[in-house]
C-alpha cells in the first residue's frame, strides 16, 4: 500500500505563514486580537460595533469585532487566552467595580505569572501588529526580548516593562464602557511609556530594560510578584504617574497594613 508521505515539502513550507510568537510554520494562522475581545463587551451596541471612544471624546470610530490580526498559531493563540481568562476574572470581579474611594487599593491574592504574562503579551501585540493604529509603537530590540520571554513563558522581572493600571473613573464612578485611541506615547520616569485605554482602565507600560533600569522610586507602582496595585483615578487626571512617584514609597511605608 502506498502512503501519502506526511511532512511538507519544502515549496509547501515556504508558502505556509509564520506564527509571529513561536516562529512554526502552520497551515492558517488565527485571526488574533490585539486587545482581547472581553475588554470591548460592555461598549459593543445591539449591531455588535465597538465605539472606541478617545479621553476627549473628539472623535468616535466604528471597528467591527475588535482589532484584529492573523499573527498567532494555535498553540500561542490558546495560551494567552489562558491568560486573557485569568484577568478578566480578576479585574471583573466585584472587588474591582465597586464603587471605590481610595486613591489606589492592593489586591494579593491573584496569579500573578498569568497577570504578568497578559500584560506582556500586550505590549509584544502591540509592537508586533502592523494595524495603522499602532504604527506609532516602536519597541525595536525589545520586541525579540518580549517575543523570547513570551514564546518561552520566561518572565522578565516586574521592573523590566512593567504595567501601572489605573482604574478610570468618572464622577466617581468606575468607567469600564469606553475605550481610548489605542496607544499613546508619554515619558515616565525618563523612559519611553505607552499607555493604552481598554476595559476600564490605563494600562501604561514602560519600556525600561536591564541596561537602563527605571528609577527605583516607579517600581512600587508596578505589577509585583507581592501584589497587583490599582490607581483610582478620574478620567481627567490621568497624568498623574510622574507627580506622585517621589512620594509613593513612603506612601506605602506609612501603610503597611495594605500589604496583608
Ligand atoms: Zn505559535
Amino acid at each position: 500500500m502506498l502512503f501519502l508521505k506526511q511532512t511538507p515539502t519544502p515549496q509547501r513550507t515556504n508558502l505556509m505563514p509564520e506564527c509571529k510568537l513561536c516562529l512554526e510554520k502552520v497551515d492558517k494562522l488565527c485571526n488574533s486580537h490585539i486587545i482581547p475581545e472581553f475588554f470591548y463587551k460592555p461598549i459593543y451596541n445591539d449591531q455588535h460595533k465597538l465605539f472606541p471612544i478617545d479621553l476627549n471624546k473628539i472623535k468616535i470610530n466604528k471597528i467591527q469585532k475588535g482589532l484584529r490580526e492573523y499573527l498567532l498559531c494555535k498553540s500561542c493563540e490558546s495560551k494567552f487566552n489562558r491568560y486573557e481568562n485569568v484577568v478578566n476574572k480578576i479585574i471583573y470581579t466585584d472587588k474591582l467595580t465597586s464603587e471605590r474611594d481610595e486613591p489606589f487599593f492592593i489586591i494579593n491574592d491573584f496569579d500573578y505569572h498569568k497577570f504578568r504574562f497578559f500584560q506582556l503579551s500586550i505590549l509584544w501585540r502591540i509592537g508586533v501588529s502592523s494595524l495603522s493604529m499602532f504604527s506609532d509603537v516602536k519597541l525595536g530590540p525589545h520586541l525579540e526580548i518580549l517575543r523570547n520571554s513570551l514564546s518561552e513563558e520566561r518572565l522578565c522581572p516586574y521592573n523590566q516593562y512593567g504595567c501601572i493600571l489605573t482604574a478610570c473613573r468618572h464622577e466617581g464612578k468606575h468607567k469600564i464602557d469606553f475605550i481610548d485611541s489605542p496607544e499613546k506615547l508619554s515619558i515616565i520616569g525618563g523612559h519611553k511609556a505607552y499607555r493604552l485605554v481598554f476595559g476600564g482602565f490605563v494600562w501604561t507600560f514602560v519600556v525600561s530594560s536591564k541596561n537602563h533600569p527605571i528609577h527605583e522610586t516607579y517600581e512600587y507602582m508596578f505589577l509585583r510578584p507581592s501584589h497587583l496595585l490599582i490607581f483610582n483615578k478620574e478620567i481627567k487626571d490621568m497624568e498623574f504617574i510622574n507627580e506622585i512617584a517621589p512620594d509613593f514609597k513612603k506612601i506605602l511605608d506609612e501603610n503597611p497594613g495594605l500589604y496583608k
